[in-house]
């Protein structure tokens, strides 16, 4: 088997339990290579050179860590500017919250060039090579601009945008452009693949070829959408850890009485937050009966807050949450826990377990593992409802959820009281079902599947 030569903006030690199911399943797949994981540092270098960073380079078992300094200007630009003020919006179809900061994009381009020189001297022929994110789509086109001739496969893990959208950056030929530069482009939904495809025929002209191949910029590659899944044994272990045994017996204990929903989230403008407060807050208004009962515990893990858009949803959902606890709660009941703090992974199946209703409902997402986390830990004879956004790139997988329109607050109260009350055959039903695809399409799975097409014997089409 070729030697596989991940590239991502972040690493995480795969050796590490707190790495998540993602750096898992890429552990697993370069060590069975003796491969090679190729990313930033995570140092930013005061006052250094445009374009330059130092190669550090590490063993962790059979895997081989390269990572790369970024200097500070080139680390604006790059991530904070481009990456999260410009791609990040608009590719979560926030137009309204991008920054088109001319400049930006030299910044963007720069560190891309400086991975490509990086990385290849440390290529070998016949590696297969696996990009990973919107920070690094024009990182195929450099490495081939080098000469480097190995397969190229990447995939993008939030939303593409439809091309109205996606052509408002103003470097989005050049964008579509490099990532032709790749033999195989993975997406996590066939809504995406389908935007990919629209905009290779709309706006640059070129051919849907069928069988998942396109022709555009004088290339051919082929494009698929590969649903990206958790590590289902690893969560189940952590399940049964004691850490998330307490955590249940804790939430069960203070919550005996009442009927607890839980939301976790990432902080950022595309999860919905906003909304789901206030659709819990007219569930309370149209259902007095959950009045003293229902409590949600929403977790917001701090993220990106030096970014004014976050800083303003913090201050909205703060504002929301104060209300609605000021308007309804009473001496021993507050409606909403707001914990503005990353609870550890090792609690969050007990945290998941103890919760009637799996509240997940962002605006825009590529995939969203916490709803799958949240089916995971359910106990199988009592499971909690999954309330789950249309618009997360799990829908497409997770059927059997209550599925909203996060932005019908409405819509959303009613789908909640659906869920508090929603007989027990049901949820067993819903649940079950919802468990057995997510163990089928796991992490491993998306990763082989990837691979396998990356490798030319595996087709790259949607396989939810
Ligand atoms: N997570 C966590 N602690 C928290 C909040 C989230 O460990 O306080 C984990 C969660 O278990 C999940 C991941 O972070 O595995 C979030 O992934 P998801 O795809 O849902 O959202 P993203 O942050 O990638 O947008």
């Amino acid at each position: 088997m070729n030697r596989l030569v991940v590239v991502s903006n972040r690493l995480a030690d795969p050796r590490k339990a707190s790495a998540g199911g993602l750096a898992v399943a890429l552990g697993e797949a370069l060590n069975s290579t003796g491969g090679l994981w190729f990313g930033w540092s995570g140092r930013i270098i005061e006052g250094g050179t445009a374009g330059e960073g130092d190669l550090h380079v590490q063993q962790a078992g059979r895997v081989t860590l390269a990572t790369v300094d970024i200097g500070r200007d080139d680390h604006d630009a790059y991530y904070s500017v481009y990456s999260n003020g410009v791609l990040w919006p608009v590719f979560h179809y926030r137009l309204d919250l991008a920054r088109f900061e001319s400049g930006a994009i030299a910044g963007y381009r720069r560190v891309n060039q400086l991975f490509a020189r990086r990385l290849q001297p440390l290529l070998k022929p016949g590696d297969a090579i696996w990009i990973h994110d919107y920070h690094l789509i024009p990182l195929a086109a450099e490495l081939r601009a080098m000469g480097c001739g190995n397969p190229i496969g990447f995939f993008l893990h939030i939303p593409l945008p439809p091309p109205p959208i996606f052509a408002t950056i103003p470097e989005h030929d050049w964008l579509m452009r490099s990532l032709f530069a790749c033999d195989l482009v993975g997406f996590q939904s066939r809504q995406d693949l389908a935007h990919f495809s629209a905009y290779v025929v709309t706006e640059a002209g070129g051919r849907a070829l069928g069988d998942g191949r396109f022709e555009a910029f004088g290339r051919t590659l082929r494009a698929g959408a590969f649903p990206i899944g958790i590590d289902v044994d690893e969560f189940a272990r952590l399940a049964a850890g004691r850490e998330a045994r307490e955590t249940f017996a804790t939430m069960r204990e203070q919550y005996a009485r009442r009927s607890l929903l839980v939301g976790v989230d990432r902080l950022d403008y595309s999860k919905g937050l906003p909304q789901r407060i206030k659709a819990f807050r007219e569930l309370l208004v149209n259902y007095p009966e959950n009045r003293d009962s229902a409590t949600l515990i929403q977790i917001v893990s701090p993220s990106r807050e030096s970014v004014d858009a976050y800083a303003d949803i913090l201050r909205e959902l703060e504002g929301l949450c104060g209300a609605v606890n000021g308007d309804f709660g009473s001496l021993d009941w507050m409606p909403v826990r707001y914990i503005h703090r990353t609870v550890a992974r090792k609690r969050l199946p007990g945290l998941y377990r103890a919760a009637r209703v799996g509240l997940i409902t962002p605006l825009r997402d590529g995939m969203n593992l916490v709803a799958k986390e949240y089916v995971v830990a359910q106990d199988s004879d009592d499971p909690g409802v999954l309330v789950l956004s249309r618009f997360a790139g799990a829908a497409e997988q997770l059927h059997e959820a209550l599925l909203v329109n996060p932005y019908d607050i409405r819509g959303s109260a009613e789908a909640i009281q659906q869920a508090l009350r929603m007989p027990l055959a049901e949820r067993r039903a819903r649940h079950a079902a919802l468990l057995a695809r997510i163990r089928e399409h796991d992490v491993h799975r998306w990763c082989g599947d990837f691979l396998g097409a990356l490798a030319g014997d595996g087709p790259a089409a949607g396989n939810a």
